[in-house]
C-alpha cells in the first residue's frame, strides 16, 4: 500500500469526541451565513458577544505593552493576579490573595481545565449555558442535570440540589451555579445564595462560581456564592463580557486555600497546555480590575443600557404572548413559545430547534433553541439581546449621562423590532 492509499484508510477518531452531538448553533450560524449571502438583513441574537467597546483605558494599555514579549508565569502575571484579588476584595469583601487566582486563555479553558483536575460528576441546573456539559463528556465525565422551573424564575432550588446529593453520596459532585444567568437573566439572591451554601457545605460539594456576568447585574447587586461557602467554592470570571473584550481571550479563577491542592492541579495541566496567556493582554487587563472611575462610568452605562433593552424586550415578547421571565442582568432573555404549539405542529414544527430554523428564514432573527441549555422539552429559544448600536449609546450615555435609554433610543431600534418581527410572525400563524 503507498502512503496516499495509506491516508485513504479511516482515521481512528477518539469515540468521545464524536460522541459530542453537534450543537444547533452551529446549524442556525450556517442558514445566517447563507441568507446574508442571499441579501437578507438578519437580526443577530444568536451570538453572546458584547455589543460595546474594549474601554479606552484597556486600549491604551495593550498599545503601551504590545511590545511585551516573555512568556508570562503559567499561573498568570503576578501584577495581574494581585489586582484580581483587590477587586474580589472590593466587589465580595473576600480574602483572596494573588497565590490564590490562576489566569487563562478565556474562563472556558480554565473550566475544562477544572473539570479534568476533579475526579468528579458534574451537576448542573437546567437550563445552563451550552459549553459546560460538552465538556464533561469529552472527558468522560457523567452529567446531572436538575431540573428547575419558571416559576421559580429558573434558578435551583435547595431542596432539589439536597435530595441530588443524598443520592450521589458517594462521589465527589461539582456543581456549576451561573449568575447572572446564561440563558435565563436570572440572578440568585442572598436568601437563595445562602440556602444552596448551606446544602451545598452539607455534602461537601464544590462549586464553580461564573459570575462572568458580575458586572452586569442591572442593579449592581451582584454577590458571589463564595460569601456564603468560601471553603467550597471557585470564583470564575474574566473581562469577556462586562469589559467587552471576549476576543482578547482572558479569564480567571479565584482558589479558596482549601482547595489549593485543584488549583496545583490546575497550573500542571496549564504548563502542558496553553503555557501562558500572551503577555501583552495580561499586562493591559490589570487596567480593567485597578479601582478607576473610568471603569465605573462604563460599567454603569453598560448596565443601564442592558437594563433597559432587557426590559423592552421581554415587555415586547410577553406583550405578543411569548412568556419570558424579566432578566435581572446580562445579555439574554429566555423565551417559551408553547402558546404557539398548535400552530407550529400545523406546519410540522415539534421542537425548538426546528422552530427557530424556520423562524430564521421566516423573520431573518437568530437565535438559539432551548435544547442547548438542556431544556430538551419545550418551544425554549434564547435571545442574546445584543444586536444593536452600542458603541454609539455608550458614547452618548458617556458624555452625557442624563440620557435614558428606553424604547425610542434611536440606537436600540433594532433589537426591539426583532421581538416584534417574532410576535407578528407568531400570531400570525
Ligand atoms: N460562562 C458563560 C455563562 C458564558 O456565557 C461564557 C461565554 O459566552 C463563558 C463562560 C466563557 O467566557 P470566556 O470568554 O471567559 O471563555
Amino acid at each position: 500500500m503507498n502512503s496516499r492509499q495509506q491516508m485513504n484508510q479511516p482515521v481512528a477518531l477518539n469515540p468521545r469526541v464524536l460522541d459530542v452531538p453537534k450543537s444547533a448553533t452551529l446549524a442556525i450560524n450556517e442558514i445566517s451565513k447563507q441568507l446574508v449571502l442571499e441579501g437578507r438583513d438578519i437580526y443577530r441574537l444568536g451570538l453572546g458577544q458584547s455589543p460595546f467597546p474594549v474601554p479606552a483605558r484597556m486600549v491604551q494599555a495593550l498599545q503601551t505593552y504590545a511590545a511585551a514579549k516573555d512568556y508570562l508565569a503559567v499561573q498568570g502575571y503576578l501584577p495581574l493576579r494581585e489586582a484580581i484579588a483587590g477587586y474580589i476584595q472590593r466587589s465580595e469583601g473576600l480574602d483572596r490573595h494573588a497565590d490564590d487566582i490562576i489566569v487563562g486563555p478565556g474562563s472556558k479553558e480554565l473550566l475544562f481545565g477544572l473539570q479534568m483536575a476533579l475526579d468528579c460528576d458534574l451537576v448542573l441546573p437546567t437550563p445552563s449555558w451550552v459549553s459546560y456539559d460538552p465538556q464533561a463528556r469529552l472527558l468522560g465525565k457523567q452529567v446531572h442535570w436538575l431540573a428547575c422551573r419558571a416559576e421559580d424564575g429558573w434558578k435551583l432550588n435547595a431542596d432539589t440540589l439536597d435530595r441530588h446529593c443524598r443520592k450521589y453520596a458517594g462521589k465527589q459532585q461539582l456543581l456549576i451555579l451561573n449568575s447572572p444567568n446564561n440563558p435565563s437573566g436570572a440572578c440568585f439572591n442572598e436568601t437563595e445564595l445562602r440556602d444552596l451554601a448551606r446544602v451545598a457545605a452539607e455534602h461537601r460539594v464544590v462549586i464553580l462560581s461564573d459570575e462572568i456576568y458580575s458586572e452586569l447585574h442591572f442593579q449592581g447587586r451582584h454577590q458571589s456564592i463564595a460569601r456564603y461557602y468560601p471553603a467550597g467554592t471557585i470564583i470564575s470570571n474574566g473581562i469577556s463580557k462586562w469589559a467587552g473584550a471576549g476576543g482578547w481571550r482572558l479569564g480567571f479563577f479565584a482558589f479558596p486555600r482549601e482547595l489549593q491542592a485543584v488549583l496545583e492541579s490546575m497550573v500542571t495541566i496549564a504548563s502542558e497546555t496553553f503555557t501562558s496567556v500572551s503577555a501583552p493582554v495580561q499586562m493591559a487587563s490589570i487596567s480593567a480590575f485597578e479601582e478607576s472611575a473610568e471603569m465605573q462610568d462604563y460599567i454603569l452605562a453598560c448596565r443601564r443600557i442592558m437594563a433597559a433593552v432587557a426590559t423592552h424586550f421581554s415587555e415586547r415578547l410577553n406583550h405578543h404572548g411569548v412568556h419570558s421571565v424579566m432578566p435581572d442582568g446580562g445579555f439574554y432573555c429566555l423565551g417559551d413559545f408553547a402558546r404557539f404549539s398548535d400552530g407550529l405542529r400545523v406546519q410540522d414544527i415539534n421542537d425548538a430547534s426546528a422552530m427557530c430554523r424556520t423562524m430564521l428564514q421566516e423573520t431573518g432573527v437568530a437565535a438559539l433553541p432551548g435544547q442547548d441549555f438542556g431544556l430538551g422539552n419545550g418551544l425554549y429559544v434564547r435571545f442574546a439581546c445584543v444586536d444593536f448600536d452600542g458603541h454609539r449609546l455608550l458614547q452618548r450615555l458617556l458624555e452625557d449621562p442624563t440620557v435614558e435609554p428606553g424604547q425610542n433610543t434611536p440606537e436600540l431600534r433594532r433589537v426591539l423590532i426583532a421581538a416584534d418581527r417574532l410576535g407578528d410572525w407568531f400570531e400570525n400563524l
